[in-house]
């Protein structure tokens, strides 16, 4: 998607601070952490959100909550880490690239805002 700011980043095209890539995902650090640990993980195949994935891409996803759960148990997060897709403006997503948001490094509440 040539508008997409999360296609811009993976391709390089602006900075963003890679953290760990594959050949399915990239995930990076958030320009506004809302936590100590604050790691955005995305698909390089462009989706508005989990409303736009399609069963053929269930491998996919079920990717990116592994790369979460790598991350986390690397960043030493396992005392709690928070794991989040923000779907529709309605739940507070602002790019609409899918990714999933890991948190990590401090308590945090239920519910959520
Ligand atoms: P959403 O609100 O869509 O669930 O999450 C979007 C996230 O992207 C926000 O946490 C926001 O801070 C982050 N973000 C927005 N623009 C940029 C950017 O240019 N670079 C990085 N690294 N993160 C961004
Ligand atoms: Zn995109």
């Amino acid at each position: 998607m040539n508008d997409c700011l999360f296609c811009k980043i993976g391709a390089k095209k602006i900075p963003g601070k890679i953290v760990y890539e594959d050949d399915r995902v990239f995930a990076f650090e958030d320009i506004n952490p809302q936590a100590p640990t604050h790691i955005l993980i995305s698909p390089w195949k462009h989706f508005s959100s989990l409303t736009d994935a399609a069963q053929e891409d269930a491998a996919l996803l079920g990717h990116i909550l592994l790369v979460a759960a790598s991350l986390a148990r690397e960043r030493n997060l396992l005392e709690g880490y928070r794991t989040v897709f923000n779907n529709g403006a309605g739940a507070g997503q602002s790019v609409f690239h899918l990714h999933l948001h890991l948190l990590g490094g401090r308590t945090f509440r239920w519910p959520p805002g």
